[in-house]
């Protein structure tokens, strides 16, 4: 057990912070019951001591000032250490969200580490320009920090999630207080030791566990310039009304997806059938771009609704640390009720259920929240299970014609996250792609994520991108600096 687990303390200014007496919660593995730490719960007193070391690290701690070939070394030094750390880091997001050590060794912990050495690398790369004005100046652009950044981050990718935000905004200077969700704050714990060991002077991050009051408190704090958040459109909206009514501090959003996988008839099947279950049922379902709707030319949609289900009932659902299970558990019993809700009203308003749809209870599934791999056919536009994101392992397969009603049915959410298309017919894919409202559209590729390649949504599935060059503005401001010539 590691050392931050134990102490399930907040990590303010360089220091485990639990004072007696204050309000602790046990974080539990959702497969087992069993109890994994007692953490606190961060209250007032917490977030202001996190904000204040944060602003005073701002202000102080030369980390903003801080030669930039200095900055690249630390940020190196910290993917160097997820790397070097990555099966300890693997197993505890396997007990605390659910999921397999295997998904967590393959999908969380890699893209976390590499988040940090690809922003290493902009320190020293971004930067502002000398701008040909008019008259007799020299006019120059600098690039800034903000200032303290708070991080909201669910729980679903835990220290992933965290890794795209901390990443980009240390790397331009500024200083953060993590705000990790309440499920899963053990990685987030565990890498405050690694950011130490890489170099990180006090206050510059700062960890407070905590639920949605923990995190309401951060979005209104004066001394927070900015809120980059993950997670719900609820809670975004929220977020916003805290800017509006405290200090204006921007905020970036990202809200997950109701995402369309849109398959033609001339697809290679077996490649399409392969993606579009592992697109929909790794990590139990529970990812913003998951390809939740399948839309496929009615020709084939019958022969890739047999090979999904065909998958769907050999998916072997288990013990999340066993090297053989294919799905974990689903996070909670809220989680659990809420993909139970969906199930029945996709029966209720006339989906076909084609498998699954009910919880797994075998060899001691039962102690967790377990849901069978579950497809529902001859979904419509108009139902919940084809508007709403359902956040769990439901797929929900739409029929399509004409590129016309098929462009207008993947339109039809309020997200815009990813989209997914596959023909072999270029011109096509092409002309789809410029239509569809989606902030990503992958064509005859298998849902690739890169640290160089911006991602976030369109409408409301958020504002802002995460990762890649266009993050590096998320986390910065623009100074405009004149100087007289003649003078
Ligand atoms: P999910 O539905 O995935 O749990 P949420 O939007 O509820 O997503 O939570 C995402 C993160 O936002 C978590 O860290 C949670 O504690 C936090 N949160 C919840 N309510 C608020 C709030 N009112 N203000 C700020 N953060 C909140």
């Amino acid at each position: 057990m590691i050392q931050s687990m134990e102490k399930g303390a907040a990590y303010i200014g360089g220091k485990w912070v639990r004072p007696p007496g204050t309000r602790l919660y046990e974080v539990v593995n959702p497969a087992t019951g069993e109890r994994l730490a007692e953490v606190i719960h961060c209250g007032p007193s917490e977030v202001d001591a996190a904000v204040e070391a944060a602003h005073s690290a701002f202000q102080e701690s030369g980390w903003r000032t801080l030669d930039p070939s200095k900055r690249e070394r630390i940020l190196r030094k910290i993917g160097d250490l997820i790397e070097s750390n990555a099966k300890e880091l693997a197993r505890i997001e396997s007990l605390q969200n659910g999921k397999t050590v295997r998904e967590a060794l393959r999908g969380d912990i890699p893209p976390a580490w590499d988040i940090f050495h690809y922003y290493a690398g902009w320190i020293t790369k971004y930067y502002g320009h000398t701008v040909p004005v008019s008259g007799p100046y020299l006019a120059e652009t600098r690039i800034e920090p903000i200032g303290v950044v708070g991080a909201i981050v669910p729980w679903n990718f835990p220290l992933l999630l965290a890794s795209w935000k901390l990443a980009p905004a240390l790397a331009m200077g500024n200083t953060v207080v993590l705000k990790p969700a309440e499920q899963t704050p053990l990685t987030a714990l565990y890498l405050a030791e690694l950011l130490e060991e890489a170099g990180i002077p006090p206050g510059v991050v700062n960890i407070i566990p905590g639920f949605g009051d923990t995190g309401a408190l951060l979005a209104r704090h004066m001394k927070v310039r900015k809120i980059t958040f993950t997670g719900s459109r609820e809670v975004a909206r929220e977020i916003l009304r805290a800017s509006a009514d405290s200090n204006l501090k921007r905020v970036s959003l990202e809200l997950g997806g109701k995402s369309p996988n849109i398959v033609f008839s001339d697809a290679d099947l077996d490649r399409v059938s392969d993606v579009a279950f592992g697109e929909i049922f790794g990590h139990k379902g529970e990812v913003c771009s998951a390809s939740s709707r399948l839309l496929a030319e009615s020709s084939i949609s019958g022969e890739l609704i047999r090979r999904l289900k065909d998958k769907a009932e050999r998916m072997v659902l288990g013990d999340p640390q066993h090297p053989k299970t294919q799905m974990g558990s689903l996070i909670s019993r809220t989680q659990l009720e809420r993909v139970e809700r969906y199930v029945s009203s996709g029966l209720k308003e006339g989906a076909a259920l084609v498998c699954g749809g009910k919880r797994h209870l075998d060899n001691g599934c039962d102690r967790g929240f377990f849901f069978r791999p579950t497809i529902f056919a001859r979904v419509k536009p108009h139902m919940k299970i084809a508007q709403e994101e359902i956040f769990g392992p439901v797929l929900s397969v739409m029929d399509f014609d004409s590129e016309e009603t098929l462009i207008e049915t993947a339109n039809s959410t309020v997200y815009g996250l990813v989209s997914m298309i596959w023909t072999r017919d270029i011109g096509r894919a092409f002309r789809i792609a410029r239509r569809l409202e989606s902030g990503t559209v992958w064509i005859n590729a298998a849902g690739p994520f890169d640290s160089a390649m911006p991602f976030g949504g369109v409408k409301e599935s958020g504002w802002g991108r995460e990762m890649g060059m266009e993050a590096l503005k998320e986390y910065t401001q623009v100074k405009s600096i004149w100087i007289g010539l003649e003078y």
